[in-house]
């Protein structure tokens, strides 16, 4: 636990893209902080938690 929006997720956030395609776009994002965010690694660099990289919903 402990986790939490320090709003340093603004500096990291994705450029706005239309509906459905951040994912495609290489965009990530922290469920945590509610936000889709342009960063290489698999954490939210402001609460650390794992990032969602594909949409849901698809299950294959
Ligand atoms: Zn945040
Ligand atoms: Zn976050």
């Amino acid at each position: 636990m402990g986790y939490s929006c320090k709003g340093v997720c603004e500096e990291f956030k994705g450029d706005k893209i239309p509906n459905g395609s951040k994912y495609e776009h290489g965009q990530k994002r922290c469920t945590l902080c509610s936000i889709f965010l342009s960063v290489s690694g698999v954490r939210c660099p402001c609460c650390s938690v794992l990032l969602r990289t594909k949409p849901r919903g698809k299950r294959s």
